[in-house]
């Protein structure tokens, strides 16, 4: 027998129609040859992100060393590989030509995960960073890394590379961690992370996301936070877990906007700076708008 997925009405809200902001950014990136993830994930928040009502805030999130990850997580739809390609030597300097001709006002930088590579690509990481910020000072960049298999010397290469917001994701609660990324990723390796980074990098912004709906249960949920605070983290946003096919992980809820921002009001209790939480939040949801609001002003 078929079986139909019903999707909640909250989700299958339109795609907003993009401002003139919006349309700006989106032409005047054509012709840079930059990847973004929000276009070629067909993130329903593009619009938002790109097109905000305060121009310098346009967000965009970038992936850095290629389309081949070296992890198989059971959410995510990411190519798997041992061996991917070898980096692009030249990416570093493309991708920061390339951003200081687009006008952004805040950039994501994100990648796959490279175990193949001995430092995991944390030099290509604050390569591109200084690179960036040598061209184009007034753009924020966050940086979203893997876990570099817990090696905080290559933590540190990126956390003091000058970015302004150093973001690694804890996904899911620890009891489901091992059942949702790939094995080679634990819970307590990225709280080590996250704490890391405000060990060597003093007044640093840190920030990670939870994905809902995997099967997690309240207590759980708050369990993380108190220990995402425990570790100093300043940052949280909080998202509806998607199935990108059927050979991935399946929803074990579809939380409801109500549920979310109850999220949003006791992390921000706990004392977090901000938080983004709703259905279709992805961490670097409108992150240019929120870290200017809360952290510039
Ligand atoms: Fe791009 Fe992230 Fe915004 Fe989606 S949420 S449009 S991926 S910056
Ligand atoms: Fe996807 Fe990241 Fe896991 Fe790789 S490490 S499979 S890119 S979530």
């Amino acid at each position: 027998r078929r079986t139909i997925t019903r999707l909640p009405e909250w989700l299958k809200t339109p795609i907003p129609a993009g401002n003139d902001n919006y349309k700006s950014i989106k032409k005047d990136l054509r012709g840079l040859n930059l990847h973004t993830v929000c276009e070629e994930a067909r993130c329903p928040n593009i619009s938002e992100c790109w097109g905000g009502d305060n121009k310098n805030a346009a967000t965009a999130t970038i992936m850095l060393m290629g389309d081949t990850c070296t992890r198989g997580c059971r959410f995510c739809s990411v190519k798997t590989n041992r061996a991917p390609a070898p980096l692009d030597p030249h990416e570093p300097e493309h991708t920061a030509e390339a951003l200081a001709r687009w006008g952004l006002g805040y950039v994501v930088l994100t990648s796959v995960d490279r175990d193949d590579l001995a430092d995991g690509g944390a030099r290509h990481f604050a390569e591109t960073i200084r690179k960036i910020k040598a061209k184009k000072p007034s753009l924020l960049v966050e940086a979203l890394t893997g876990d570099f298999r817990g090696d905080l010397d290559m933590v540190k290469i990126v956390a003091q590379s000058g970015l302004d917001v150093y973001a690694h994701n804890i996904e899911t609660v620890e009891g489901l961690t091992p059942f949702v990324r790939d094995r080679r990723a634990t819970f307590r390796q990225s709280l080590s992370v996250l704490e890391h980074v405000k060990k060597v990098q003093e007044g640093s912004i840190t920030k990670t996301s939870i994905m809902l709906g995997l099967g997690e249960q309240e207590q759980e949920i708050a369990d993380t936070l108190k220990e995402l605070r425990n570790v100093d983290v300043d940052v949280v946003t909080f998202g509806q877990y998607m199935r990108p096919t059927k050979r991935h992980l399946k929803v074990e809820k579809y939380v409801t906007p109500e549920e979310f921002e109850m999220w949003r009001l006791r992390a921000l209790d706990m004392g977090f700076l901000y938080v983004a939480s709703g259905p279709l939040v992805r961490s670097s949801y409108k992150a240019g708008e929120a870290f200017i609001e809360n952290v510039l002003r």
